[in-house]
C-alpha cells in the first residue's frame, strides 16, 4: 500500500512511483536519478524511511541520532573516485528517502495542534539540523522542494510552518546570534521546540523591514529589554506559528539610553508577561497553520534575549557594533536563503502540478471526428503549454540553481551577497514564481471539469500567491530593481543593456520635471509605474541572459 506523498515518491513496500510522478526537481537531481536506476537501493530506502518514521516518534526520537543516515562529507578538491561519488549519492538519496517519509502524515485537514506536533516531531528527529541551513545548504533546499511538491495535495501550510521555523527564526539566530545562542539551537532539537518570525506590522504590510514600529528599550536597572507595540498598527500580524511558538524572533527597534540604534533582532520567549496574540482568521488554503497577530505590552526579556553577533548592549547600557555589518545586514541573509527557496518551491509546486495533470490527461479519453484513438493530453493547445511550461520550468531551474550554488558557500562562511548576486536572486525569486503563476493559470484553463475537483492541486494554487508576497513582495522587488538601475543610469548613462537603457532614459525624462523634489518624484514616478515595471522586466531579462 502506497499513501500520502510516498504514493508519488516511494511506496512503503519499496517500489518506486512511477518515474514521472517521481521527480523532486529537474535540477540538483542525482538523487532522483540514483532512485530511478537502483532497485536495490529503493528497498533498503523504504526499510531506512520506516525504521526512520518509527524512531522519529517522540518517546523514542532520542535514538534517532544513531539511525541518521552518516552525513556526506564536505566535498573534497582531490578528485573523487566513483565509488566515492556514488556512496554519496546513496547517503543522499537516504536522507531524502527518510525525509519524504518522516513529513508524509502532515495532511491539510490536520488542526493548528495536530500539525504543530508533527512539526515538533519533525524537529526532534533531526532529519534537518538548525545547522544545516549553514552547513548543508544542499539539504536544506532539499527538503523545502521535497515539501513544496506536498503543497500540491495538501496546500502551504506546512511548507511555510517549516520554512519560518527553520528559515527565518533559527536560521535568523544562526546568522546574528552569538555563539551560545548558536549553541542552545541543539536544546531547541532536543525539545522539538518550535519558532516563529515576527517581522511583518500591520502598517508596514510589504514594506516590512523598512517600516519597524514596535519598540525595544533597554532598561539599565533590571539589565533587561522592554518591548512595547506603539499601536494597533505596529502590531505584528500574519505571523506564522505564532500561536503555537514557543519562540519568535521578534524585530523591534531599538533605544539603549538616548540612541536610537534601528531595528534588531531578539529571540524572545512567547510564554513572557505581556504578549498578546489572535487568530488572523480562515485562510483560503493552508488552516492547517496558524497564523497570528501578536502585541506587546511591556515584555520585559533578559539582556541575552539580543542576538548580538554584530553588536553588544553592556549591562550598564552601552551600545556598540562589534563587526561592520549592521544587525539588519545579517537578517537580509535569512531573505536571500528564503527567496532561493521559495522561487525553489514554486517550481517544483508548479512541476507537481503540471505532472498530477498530465498524468491525468494521458488517461482521459476523448471522442475524435477523424475516429482517432486520442486523449486529452493530444489536444494540440494542451500539448504545447506542456512542452512550453516544461521549457520555461526547465530554463528557470537551472537559473535558480545557479543562484543557490553562488549564494551556498556564502552561508558556510557567513558572508553577505555582493549587489549582484542580490540581484540575481531577487530575480529569480520573481521570476521563478510569477512564470509558475501564470503556467498554472493557463493549465487550469485547459483541461475542462478536472480544474475544479478538490484533489486536482488547482485547489491550492494560493500557495503560488504566499510565494508571491513572502520574503520580498514581486512589485517591490521590481521597484527596487528599478530604482537602482535609475541610479546607476544618472551616473553613467548605461543601464547595462540596450533596452534597460532605453526604458532608464525614459523613465529619467519623465522624472526631470520634479527637478530632485520628494514628492513631485514620488508622483511622476507612480505616474510611470508602466515604464517602471518594464524596466524592472529589462533588468531582469538581461540578468536571466547573462547567468
Ligand atoms: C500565510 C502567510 C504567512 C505569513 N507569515 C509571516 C511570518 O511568519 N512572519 C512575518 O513577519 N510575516 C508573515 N506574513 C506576512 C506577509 O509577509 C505579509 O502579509 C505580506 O508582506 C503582505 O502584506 P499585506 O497583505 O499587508 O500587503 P500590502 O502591504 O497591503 O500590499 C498589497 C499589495 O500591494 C502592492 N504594494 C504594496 N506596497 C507597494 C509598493 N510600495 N510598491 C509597489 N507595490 C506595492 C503589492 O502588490 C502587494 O502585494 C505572512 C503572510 C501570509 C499570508
Amino acid at each position: 500500500m502506497c499513501n500520502g506523498i510516498t504514493r508519488r515518491v516511494l511506496c512503503s513496500d519499496g517500489r518506486l512511483a512511477p518515474p514521472h510522478l517521481l521527480r523532486a526537481s529537474h535540477r540538483h537531481n542525482p538523487i532522483s536519478e540514483a532512485l530511478r536506476s537502483r532497485g536495490f537501493l529503493a528497498r533498503s530506502m523504504a526499510l531506512l524511511a520506516r525504521t526512520v518514521r518509527s524512531l522519529a516518534r517522540p518517546a523514542r526520537s532520542r535514538l534517532l541520532r544513531s539511525a541518521r543516515p552518516q552525513r556526506a562529507h564536505a566535498p573534497s578538491t582531490l578528485p573523487r573516485t566513483l565509488s566515492t561519488a556514488a556512496v554519496a549519492l546513496d547517503d543522499e538519496a537516504e536522507w531524502a528517502a527518510a525525509f519524504v517519509d518522516a513529513t508524509s502524515v502532515f495532511s491539510g485537514e490536520d488542526t493548528h495542534e495536530a500539525s504543530a506536533q508533527r512539526m515538533r516531531a519533525l524537529v526532534k528527529s533531526g532529519l534537518l539540523r538548525h545547522t544545516d541551513l549553514r552547513d548543508r545548504p544542499d539539504r536544506f533546499f532539499e527538503a523545502h522542494r521535497l515539501l513544496a511538491r506536498r503543497a500540491v495535495s495538501e496546500g502551504p501550510g506546512f511548507w511555510v510552518r517549516f520554512t519560518v521555523h527553520y528559515n527565518l527564526c533559527y536560521g535568523t539566530v544562526l546568522a546574528v546570534g552569538n555563539t551560545d545562542q548558536i549553541a542552545a539551537l541543539d536544546a531547541v532539537e532536543a525539545r522539538g521546540r518550535l519558532g516563529c518570525f515576527a517581522l511583518t506590522e500591520r502598517r508596514a504590510g510589504v514594506q516590512s523591514g523598512l517600516v519597524v514600529e514596535t519598540t525595544a528599550t533597554y532598561d539599565a536597572a533590571t539589565q533587561e529589554f522592554v518591548l512595547n507595540s506603539p499601536s494597533q498598527g505596529a502590531y505584528k500580524n500574519w505571523i506564522s506559528q505564532g500561536h503555537v511558538a514557543d519562540d519568535a524572533v521578534v524585530l523591534a527597534s531599538l533605544t539603549v539610553g538616548a540612541e536610537r540604534v534601528g531595528p534588531h533582532a531578539f529571540l524572545v520567549d512567547m510564554a513572557s508577561a505581556g504578549i498578546s496574540t489572535g487568530d488572523m482568521g480562515v485562510k483560503t488554503t493552508g488552516n492547517d497553520l496558524d497564523n497570528a497577530w501578536i502585541g506587546f505590552d511591556g515584555v520585559r526579556v533578559p539582556r541575552s534575549a539580543l542576538l548580538d553577533a554584530h553588536c553588544t548592549v553592556s549591562a550598564d547600557g552601552a551600545y556598540a557594533r562589534t563587526t561592520k555589518l549592521a544587525p539588519f545586514e545579517m537578517i537580509g541573509q535569512r531573505l536571500y536563503t528564503g527567496r532561493v527557496a521559495v522561487a525553489q518551491a514554486a517550481l517544483a509546486f508548479r512541476r507537481q502540478v503540471y505532472e498530477v495533470t498530465e498524468a491525468y490527461a494521458r488517461e482521459k479519453p476523448i471522442p475524435d471526428v477523424a475516429g482517432r484513438s486520442r486523449v486529452l493530453a493530444d489536444i494540440p493547445q494542451l500539448k504545447a503549454l506542456f512542452k512550453d511550461a516544461a521549457e520555461r520550468a526547465d530554463a528557470l531551474e537551472t537559473f535558480v540553481g545557479t543562484c543557490e550554488d553562488r549564494l551556498a558557500p556564502l552561508l558556510k562562511t557567513g558572508a553577505v551577497p555582493d549587489a549582484d548576486l542580490a540581484l540575481a536572486i531577487a530575480t529569480a525569486k520573481v521570476r521563478a514564481v510569477e512564470d509558475s503563476i501564470d503556467a498554472c493559470w493557463k493549465l487550469k484553463q485547459e483541461v475542462g471539469s478536472y480544474a475544479l475537483m478538490g484533489d486536482s492541486g488547482f485547489k491550492h494554487l494560493d500557495f503560488l500567491n504566499c510565494c508571491k508576497f513572502a520574503e520580498g513582495d514581486s512589485r517591490v522587488l521590481a521597484q527596487k530593481m528599478a530604482r537602482d538601475t535609475l541610479r546607476v543610469f544618472a551616473k553613467s548613462g548605461d543601464a547595462g543593456g540596450a533596452a534597460s537603457t532605453r526604458l532608464a532614459g525614459e523613465l529619467a525624462k519623465a522624472l526631470k520635471s520634479a527637478a530632485g523634489d520628494k514628492v513631485a518624484t514620488a508622483d511622476l514616478w507612480d505616474a510611470n509605474f508602466g515604464t517602471v515595471y518594464a524596466l524592472a522586466d529589462a533588468v531582469m531579462d538581461r540578468v536571466v541572459a547573462e547567468a
